[in-house]
């Protein structure tokens, strides 16, 4: 079924209040949810508030509890997470990053131990409307391990994401590269596994370490691994999200050391650049203008099908669709949204 984004936004945001976050929270973490659906990454959207009612009840997510500084020192800001919502302490880390960069050219922060983080492309997306770069760097705690090293077999990482983004010209939109280092996200499995289907091409070892199509191996006994992208280079770039996320925000790695209680906790390393530090902004426009019509310019053998695009092209192509017809729900992740709606004591006049 298709839902409207009045609609996903008033029920993400009347669940988090009945489940006591404060009004500005509510909508900070229901637009964030909403708009991971509007740009077509649905594993990052409204289906998520069924994880955090567990979370919830579990004690492992905070509700009310903003970032709070560890350390404020010249070009770096460091926060502590204190298991709030991720999408509030990211949104709240990032705008105060960014007020920093204006002062300094740079602003380096991170965020330890706060709940899942969401779509990180929506920091990037912060940051670019800013007229900001964003680099930003992220690893999972608490989660299992999902992803295989390059030659291993058995999990060692999170799908730990990483984004780049840089500000729109006059004439072209924000750059957004925003992706799991993962060659497929973990929801998408369940997705495939649950239809029955497998995918075209390997992106799973099986536990014995062959490459398989098959999504059951993440979701029966004994367990198989998500594997990196691009070979050593994704895996060794879902390594350097680990180690300088989880290092420089005293938030830690995903070694076997420390407890792992099932819920999702992230930790970001972000690098927030003022290009007007480094060059001039007219100078910039026009070599970006440059450069972005060279890379499309290059010849599509399928135009129609495949046209060459630039990285949050295809997420801007997804929220004009899907703010004219909806978004498209699976009838089984719309019930579980109403159940922990209703569990939470939504109206239900909005349960529908
Ligand atoms: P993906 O594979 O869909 O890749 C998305 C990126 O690739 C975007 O930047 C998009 O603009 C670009 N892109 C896609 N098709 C393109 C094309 N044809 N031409 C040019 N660019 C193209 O993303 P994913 O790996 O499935 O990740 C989905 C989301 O999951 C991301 O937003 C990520 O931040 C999020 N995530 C979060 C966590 C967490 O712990 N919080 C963990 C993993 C992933």
């Amino acid at each position: 079924m298709r839902h409207s984004a009045k609609e996903i936004q008033t029920l993400a945001e009347a669940f988090l209040r009945a489940s006591g976050s404060e009004a500005e929270e509510a909508r900070i973490v229901a637009d964030h949810l909403l708009k991971a659906n509007l740009r077509g990454h649905d594993s990052h959207g409204i289906g998520m508030i069924a994880q955090y009612a567990g979370y919830l009840r579990a004690g492992q997510l905070h509700p009310n509890t903003p970032p709070t500084i560890l350390k404020d020192s010249g070009a770096i800001l460091q926060f502590q997470g204190n298991l709030g919502y991720g999408q509030r302490a990211g949104w709240e880390a990032t705008a105060a990053a960014i007020e920093r960069a204006k002062e300094t050219g740079i602003c380096m922060y991170t965020i330890g131990n706060c709940c899942h983080l969401g779509r990180i492309g929506t920091y990037g997306e912060e940051a670019a409307a800013a007229g900001m770069i964003a680099i930003l760097f992220v690893n999972v705690n608490q989660f299992f391990p999902l992803v295989a090293p390059y030659c291993g077999s058995e999990a060692r990482f999170g799908t730990n994401p990483f984004c780049c983004a840089i500000p729109a010209t006059d004439k072209h939109d924000a750059f957004i590269l925003d992706f799991a280092t993962s060659i497929v996200a973990m929801g998408k499995t369940r997705v495939a596994y649950l239809a029955g289907k497998r995918f075209d091409e390997p992106v799973m070892l099986d536990a014995e370490g062959h490459p398989t199509t098959d999504p059951s191996v993440m979701w029966t006994e004994p367990h198989g691994a998500l594997m990196a992208f691009a070979k050593h280079k994704g895996s060794g770039l879902c390594f350097a999200c680990e180690l300088l996320a989880g290092l420089l925000s005293q938030g830690g790695t995903i070694q076997p050391g420390h407890p792992r209680n099932g819920s999702i906790v992230n930790n970001l390393t972000g690098f927030i650049i003022d290009p007007k530090a480094l060059c001039s902004m007219e100078w910039m426009k026009s070599e970006m203008d440059a450069m972005i019509d060279y890379v499309k310019s290059s010849p599509a053998p399928d135009p129609v099908n495949h046209p060459v695009l630039m990285p949050g092209d295809p997420e801007r192509i997804r929220t004009a669709e899907r703010l004219a017809e909806g978004v498209e729900i699976s009838d089984a992740e719309w019930a579980a949204v109403l159940k922990v709606c209703r569990e939470a004591g939504v109206d239900e006049a909005l349960l529908h």
